[in-house]
């Protein structure tokens, strides 16, 4: 894995944190942008090499409304890049981690993702993405 890309913040109201993140970490919110297919609208916040991923539930069946339901806001996933997601993938799953999704899926931010459960991965939610080329 090259890098942490970003981390996921599972969030109640884009209106209420993007200004809140805005004052943290003392830059503008450079992207928002819907992911339909997820139930997610997504602010983003570049800090040095990793960004900040916003989350907000779009509609009530979204995973992240699900989440907050159950956790509260909080960090929701962490997001690695990768050079080859299909051979990381592929990599992983020999290992005997639980993919989410069997191919590659389209995320925000012009990238392929899979997510891993987080059953296999002690409770945390990995996020592989790819930039697409
Ligand atoms: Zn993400």
């Amino acid at each position: 894995m090259l890098k942490i890309e970003h981390i996921g913040i599972a969030i109640k109201e884009l209106s209420a944190s993007v200004p809140l993140f805005e004052q943290l970490l003392n830059t503008p919110c450079y992207k928002t942008e819907s992911v339909a297919s997820e139930g997610v609208n997504t602010a983003f916040f570049q800090t040095g090499e990793a960004k900040i991923e916003l989350l907000e539930a779009s509609r009530e069946d979204s995973p992240i409304a699900k989440f907050i339901v159950k956790k509260g806001e909080g960090i929701h996933h962490i997001a690695f890049e990768v050079e080859n997601i299909e051979a990381e993938m592929k990599r992983l799953s020999a290992l005997g981690f639980e993919l989410l999704n069997d191919t590659p899926k389209n995320g925000a931010d012009n990238k392929l993702v899979c997510f891993l459960h987080p059953k296999t991965t002690n409770g945390v939610l990995i996020e592989l993405c790819q930039e697409k080329k």
